[in-house]
């Protein structure tokens, strides 16, 4: 697909493939067009050129807010969740155009078994929480809309190391329960222990695919985004 800002040709050409089960990864460097990516699948910058196909059906048409009905759902980056509501009506929100309330209390109790601390904080106004926190609010908000395919927009975002693992380890256990996940990150070297793919995004186009372990192992991914000489 190709994506534009105004007559900024941010996204040339990007391919890429995610298969049902799989955590893909999308890494690049400041700019690189990672977000622009999410953004273009998700509906918010639909690609001038270029299609989308999800579930057998072409959705490159589809608007941002028709997404979360296919089944499509986004953490964002910067964690922008509703920082004047509590942590429940936060979590609610990602639930908004469901009304099997069975299943949305289903959806509230596993994100709170993923995530125990928003359950301690579920009166708490989410913008008094930690970055941290936040984080965890983000992803369970959007675990609430039930979504086959989750993006997510650089997880590890400002987060202390020990909590990056921390929320890798919870990403990795959505998956195993079922949720299929393209994961965008800066911090490669966590990205890549969770992924099972890999593609590496430079200047709005794809220069590298590998399985994850591949690119771990490759020495021009690891001197440029591993940090190693
Ligand atoms: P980062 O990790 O820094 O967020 P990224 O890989 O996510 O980087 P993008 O945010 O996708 O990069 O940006 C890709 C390119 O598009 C950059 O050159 C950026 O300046 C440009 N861009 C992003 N948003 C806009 C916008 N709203 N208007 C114009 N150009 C934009």
């Amino acid at each position: 697909m190709h994506s534009y800002y105004g007559n900024i040709h941010a996204l040339r050409g990007v391919s890429l493939t995610v298969e049902e089960g799989e955590v893909v990864t999308l890494i690049g460097s400041n700019g690189a067009g990672k977000t622009t990516t999410l953004r273009s699948i998700n509906g918010v910058l639909p690609p001038r050129q270029g299609k989308i196909i999800f579930d057998g059906e072409e959705i490159q048409e589809v608007p941002a807010h028709g997404m979360i009905k296919k089944g499509i759902a986004q953490s964002p980056e910067g964690r922008k969740i509703f920082s004047r509501m509590t942590v429940r009506e936060n979590l609610e929100m990602g639930a908004y155009h469901r009304n099997d309330r069975d299943g949305i209390r289903r959806d509230m109790d596993r994100v709170f078994e993923l995530f125990p601390r928003l359950q301690e904080r579920i009166k708490q106004e989410a913008g008094t929480m930690s970055g941290g926190e936040q984080q965890m609010l983000a992803i369970g908000r959007a675990l609430m809309s039930s979504p086959k395919l989750l993006l997510l927009d650089e997880p590890s975002m400002g987060l202390a190391p020990v909590l990056v693992e921390r929320i890798f380890d919870i990403i990795e256990e959505i998956n195993k329960q079922g949720t299929t996940i393209l994961l965008v990150e800066q911090n490669a070297n966590v990205a890549l222990e969770i992924a099972t793919r890999g593609y590496v995004l430079e200047s709005g186009s794809i220069v590298n695919s590998a399985p994850a372990e591949k690119l771990r192992q490759d020495p021009k991914v690891r001197e440029a985004y591993l940090g190693e000489m």
